[in-house]
């Protein structure tokens, strides 16, 4: 690609509300532009990349055995109240109408389709097992769209659905995929981990997750350092026996609850006022000081708007400015906790001010309170509340757990016969009599992982892609100011050969000053660059760099071959 005809549109500022390094990078070089909320559009630079990924992962699918296939968009109503997700999947269901009335969603996921084209596709046992994909748009309306496209509202997924006769057939299939899913983040050049997860609502017997390892990820994750346990927090938490950890000075309560949305719920649930509102986290001093420490776009508004008097005399509402302002300290740890609504705890130690305090945290739906923290106690965020933390045994009694923050890139999931049954989703077995089908899933977030990527690797100037996902392998620039002829054409000389060997080449003939073509190289991240000059041309030699190494050096043709492989 010559870059003079392409579209690279790199900018130096980016707004204010990208908050972590993928996001801003990603606006940085114009792989995506925001069209609105959880929104985006793929720039020809974006695609490239985007299209790798998808490249990968259909490559190791279709090596799997799984058969491509691509459903609609946009799915009916009647299908979706078959199975009861209709009214049960909530708010991140889109639902839409067309002009006769009829009502249909945006699909956040393809369950129901597919199990529907299974009822009526598959005639006999001797189909199974089957395991179809797809690759496509998905649209969640999700209640903080946010970090760009890592958490859309239409992204790109990779979505696949096993159907078998018997559980053990779904077993082999399962391991099948996530044998493949290893595959393919390996293939992709990423740091991963794969870990158990609940199967909650849905039931069924295994389900794990493909965790990119990133400090910035919303998960937290739990492994150990004397065996192959791996689990999200939440799993790990489930399985933790109770005596892992000694429990803090006072008894932690956990208390069960629905979401707690407003003052009068909260009373009516814990049958108090809400000095114990703990939607959010409150720590309340001695000497009279309530913190309700709070971000985003919580009930704590509704308190805000009125109900302030029914907090005790004494109490104040607190921001983190507010705190500040009290104690003369910023609130010690303010970030993302890896639960979507719920908001870490913000109390630091040098706050004397609050010693000896009461505080309680929450996860969605789960309330703590009653931990009371020692003066000079140090609390730093939600999961310090939480019975699995760093340090405690393994579950499986090998090695000591260790917890880290991950990106769910990837999940599969035994699903069992949930789908197939409410869908009537039978085949003929041996004897002719119908069987209702054992189903799995499993999903690849393609649009997300190229987020993911950039959060595990960058540096100051930008990004580092794996040459996997690289828009380009190799970068050819020009320095040539004098505009010597000779320069040009052996540049041009060079970009032909690369191309013809199969390389993916990008020449940088847009005649900008070095500086800022090294910089948007760095930038966009391209794993070999090379500089062809004057100097160079009268030498034999090229300049060239590794993105992910500070020194130039200088090389022959033959090393560059070489070096390229
Ligand atoms: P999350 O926990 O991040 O909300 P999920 O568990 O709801 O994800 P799944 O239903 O398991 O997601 O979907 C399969 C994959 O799709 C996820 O592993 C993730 O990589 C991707 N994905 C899910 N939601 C989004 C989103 N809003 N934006 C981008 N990718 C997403
Ligand atoms: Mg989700
Ligand atoms: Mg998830
Ligand atoms: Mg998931």
């Amino acid at each position: 690609m010559r870059l003079s005809q392409f579209h690279l549109a790199t900018v130096k500022e980016v707004p204010a509300d990208a908050e972590i390094t993928s996001h801003r990078l990603m606006l940085r070089a114009g792989m995506v532009r925001k069209l609105a909320s959880g929104l985006y559009t793929w720039s020809p630079l974006g695609l490239r990349v985007l299209r790798k990924v998808e490249a990968v992962v259909r490559e190791e699918m279709n090596r799997a055995g799984a058969i491509e296939m691509l459903m609609p968009s946009i799915q009916p109503k009647e299908l979706w109240e078959e199975t009861g997700r209709w009214e049960k999947f909530g708010n991140q269901l889109l639902k839409i109408k067309d002009r006769k009335e009829q009502e249909f969603c945006y699909g956040p996921t393809h369950e129901e389709v597919i199990t529907d084209f299974a009822r009526n596709e598959l005639k006999s046992y001797k189909q199974l097992p089957i395991n179809f994909y797809q690759i496509q748009t998905k649209f969640r309306d999700e209640i903080r769209p946010r970090f760009g496209v890592m958490r859309a509202r239409e992204f790109l997924m990779k979505d696949a659905y096993s159907f078998h006769l018997t559980p053990e057939s779904l077993n082999e299939t399962y391991e099948v995929m996530y044998q493949a899913y290893s595959r393919i983040f390996t293939r992709l050049g990423l740091k991963f981990r794969a870990v158990q997860a609940d199967t909650g609502a849905i039931g069924g017997n295994a389900s794990h997750e493909f965790q990119v390892l990133a400090d910035s990820g919303e998960d937290a994750i739990a492994f150990s350092d004397g065996s192959d346990y791996a689990a999200n927090i939440e799993k790990a938490e489930a399985l933790a026996p109770a005596t892992a950890r000694p429990a803090p000075a006072a008894a932690l309560q956990r208390i069960d609850t629905p979401r707690v949305r407003t003052v009068e719920d909260t009373t009516a649930h814990f049958g108090t006022t809400p000095d114990r509102i703990l939607k959010t986290v409150m720590v309340r001093g001695v000497n009279g000081l309530v913190a309700l420490c709070l971000r985003g776009d919580h009930e704590i508004n509704e308190i805000k708007a009125g109900k302030l008097a029914e907090l005790p005399g004494d109490s104040v509402l607190a921001s983190e400015e507010e705190i500040l302002a009290a104690t003369g300290t910023r609130p010690g740890f303010i970030g993302p906790v890896g639960l979507p609504d719920s908001i870490p705890v913000i109390v630091d130690r040098s706050a004397a001010v609050l010693a000896d305090f009461i505080c309680g945290g929450n996860a969605n739906d789960t309330h703590y309170s009653g931990a009371n923290w020692e003066r000079d106690a140090r609390i730093t965020r939600v999961e310090d509340l939480r019975k699995v933390v760093a340090g405690d045994l393994s579950p499986d009694g090998q090695g000591v757990l260790h917890i880290a923050r991950g990106i769910e890139v990837g999940h599969v999931f035994q699903l069992g016969q949930k789908y197939a049954e409410a869908l009537k989703a039978t085949v003929p077995d041996d004897q002719g009599k119908p069987q209702v089908m054992y189903m799995g899933c499993y999903g690849i977030g393609v649009s997300r992982i190229v987020a993911a990527a950039i959060e595990q690797r960058h540096d100051e100037a930008g990004m580092i892609w794996p040459e996997p996902m690289a828009p380009w392998r190799i970068a050819v620039c020009i320095i040539n100011q004098r505009n010597i002829p000779a320069v040009t054409e052996a540049a041009e000389a060079l970009y032909q050969q690369l191309s013809e060997r199969g390389i993916e080449t990008v020449l940088d003939d847009r005649g900008l000053r070095p500086g800022s073509m090294f910089a948007d190289m760095e930038l966009i991240g391209i794993p070999h660059r090379v500089v062809v000059s004057e100097r160079g041309l009268a030498a034999g030699t090229l300049e060239y760099r590794a993105r992910d190494q500070a020194e130039n050096r200088t090389i022959t043709i033959d090393e560059l071959w070489a070096l390229l492989g």
